[in-house]
């Protein structure tokens, strides 16, 4: 099946939408801003914000407190995380951090940023995106996720999994690249 004729606007999510709407509203702008240098452990091309995986950052009384949902529960990044967050307030003088987990609602692949999901392909993984809505349900979803170094959807799945459980193996059928796909959840 040929896709290449279908129109897609992009449109954000609600959830994505009250995403940005938190920070843009919040007192914090400057700690949102140190926050942006703390990169994703698993994929340190994104940083926490545009992994969708930084929630809030508040600043209460004498300290600041800092929400994140990781992308999957018992993420053994999690304390990395933690400790990359504590490091960089620190360092910008912040005397107390509270960095609190959120597990429900539980992180999608929605709550990445536009920015996380070009950040992505330029790291050579497809994201998520990138697979046809229809396939997603699929329990097949041989091809159709757009190859994130030249753009083909002429690929074919090598595995069900990637580099990490939340990946698939796919292999560009023109440029020949084999990339990882980050599943839509
Ligand atoms: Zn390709």
């Amino acid at each position: 099946m040929n896709q290449s004729n279908t129109v897609t606007i992009p449109l954000m999510t609600e959830a994505r939408y009250q995403r940005e709407r938190q920070r843009r509203n919040s007192e914090c702008q400057e700690l949102w801003r140190v926050l942006d240098r703390v990169m994703d452990p698993e994929i340190p091309a994104l940083s926490l914000w545009d992994m969708g995986v930084l929630q809030d950052v508040e600043s209460c009384e004498d300290r600041v407190l800092v929400t994140i949902t990781p992308t999957y529960s018992g993420c053994p990044a999690m304390d990395q995380m933690r400790d990359d967050i504590e490091d960089a307030l620190y360092r910008h003088g912040v005397a107390r951090v509270q960095v609190k987990t959120r597990l429900a609602p539980a992180w999608t692949t929605d709550w990445m940023t536009d920015k996380g999901r070009d950040q992505l392909r330029a790291f050579g993984i497809a994201a998520p995106d990138d697979a046809p809505e229809h396939a997603v349900d699929d329990e097949t979803p041989e091809s159709q996720v757009k190859c994130p170094y030249c753009r083909s959807d002429n690929t074919t799945r090598v595995s069900e999994f990637g580099s990490t459980a939340c990946k698939a193996l796919f292999q560009c059928q023109d440029c020949l690249e084999a990339f990882d796909y980050f599943k839509k959840i």
